[in-house]
């Protein structure tokens, strides 16, 4: 039980009271935060948008958390989080350690927190680099948490005229000290069980998903991984490489399937063309015994959600979402 204060997103209430509550972008787009209503109101905050949420979803009385604060007493069923001994959200300096330039407009970015204070995150976790005038901008974690290994790393593309993006393509240099708050997000792989799971990565949303494979390399899991990763150009599948050493280590149980969008011409390209959703959709025309890891662009993650679960008959709550929704400031 906890108390939300008027016009408080449940979301925050919950997270107020200690109660953690599945969550990642908390502006609505990607779902993780939903929520069914099985008693009382909740009541629409200003300009919060749930927008991974369908009228199907509506209509069952689903609500996201993220979006929603209470209209009076209510009761909500809802996926509560184990807590995970360890991982604590914390505020840090980290030193810039390395960078390199992985595509013209991304770049490989190795943070390193002061001597005794290792971050504890979970695969597919992202932390916020915290920035003047209370802005902050989130960034995925591209490998899981190691044993002995205290290196953040995070792929940051450049997003031309971006407040922080163009800091770092511009200005920010190796010894350079960041500070960090985190980790965030509930985005990670259901390991309980065995069903078919399809990775779906557009541009750097490929940094989380590189951290749920390195994390599966070192299990036993017998689980079938299909990653499709798309971009505009083969310099934007910056990583191709690896993902082709993962399919060899992974022999019959990771299959990765590169899809670009623009002509292939320039890049001699002989692989995959179109949209990546779309090519998901090609290869598995039933998608209802498949879950969906999605990450990246808010654009591919929507349409990705609203397509497979209208047409392949995949179910919404099997879908799970890391969108990189803009943040404010
Ligand atoms: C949970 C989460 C994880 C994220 N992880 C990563 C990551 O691993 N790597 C990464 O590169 N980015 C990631 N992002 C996006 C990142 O947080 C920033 O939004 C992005 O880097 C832009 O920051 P900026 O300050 O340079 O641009 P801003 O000054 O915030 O924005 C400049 C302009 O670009 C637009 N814009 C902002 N973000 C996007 C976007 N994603 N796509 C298209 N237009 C956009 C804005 O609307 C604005 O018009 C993540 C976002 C979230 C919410």
């Amino acid at each position: 039980m906890f108390v939300a204060l008027a016009g408080e997103s449940l979301l925050d209430a919950a997270a107020r009271a200690g109660i953690r509550l599945p969550h990642q972008c908390k502006t609505g787009s990607c779902g993780a935060c939903r929520a069914r209503v099985l008693q009382g109101q909740v009541q629409g905050i200003a300009g919060a948008l749930p927008t991974a949420l369908t009228a199907g979803d509506i209509a069952q009385g689903q609500r996201l958390l993220c979006c929603s604060a209470a209209a009076g007493d209510l009761q909500l069923e809802c996926a509560e989080i184990p807590h995970i001994p360890g991982i604590e959200v914390r505020k840090l300096p980290v030193r810039v350690v390395a960078m390199e330039r992985l595509a013209p407009d991304v770049m490989r970015v190795q943070l390193q927190p002061p001597a005794g204070q290792r971050l504890h995150y979970a695969a597919g976790q992202y932390v916020d680099v915290l920035l003047p005038g209370n802005r902050r901008r989130s960034y995925s974690l591209a490998t899981p948490a190691r044993e002995g290994v205290d290196l953040l790393e995070l792929h940051i593309r450049h997003l031309s005229g971006g407040f922080f993006t163009d800091q770092v393509f511009g200005k920010l240099k190796v010894r350079d000290v960041l500070r960090i708050e985190g980790p965030f997000g509930t985005f990670g792989m259901h390991t309980a069980t065995d069903a078919s799971a399809i990775l779906l990565a557009s541009g750097t949303g490929f940094a989380p998903v590189k951290a749920l494979v390195e994390q599966l390399l070192a299990t036993t899991s017998r689980r079938r991984i299909t990653l499709y990763w798309g971009g505009r150009a083969r310099q934007d599948l910056y990583l191709h490489d690896l993902c082709k050493e993962w399919e060899q280590a992974l022999k019959g149980r990771l299959t990765y399937v590169p899809v670009l969008s623009d002509s292939p011409e320039a890049d001699g390209w002989a692989g995959r063309m179109g949209w990546v959703h779309q090519a998901v959709l090609q290869d598995h025309p039933d998608l209802s015994q498949h879950e969906v890891y999605a990450c990246g662009a808010p654009a591919m993650v929507n349409a990705a959600r609203r397509d497979f679960t209208a047409l392949a008959g995949m179910q919404s709550t099997l879908f799970f979402a890391d969108a990189f929704v803009a943040q404010p400031g």
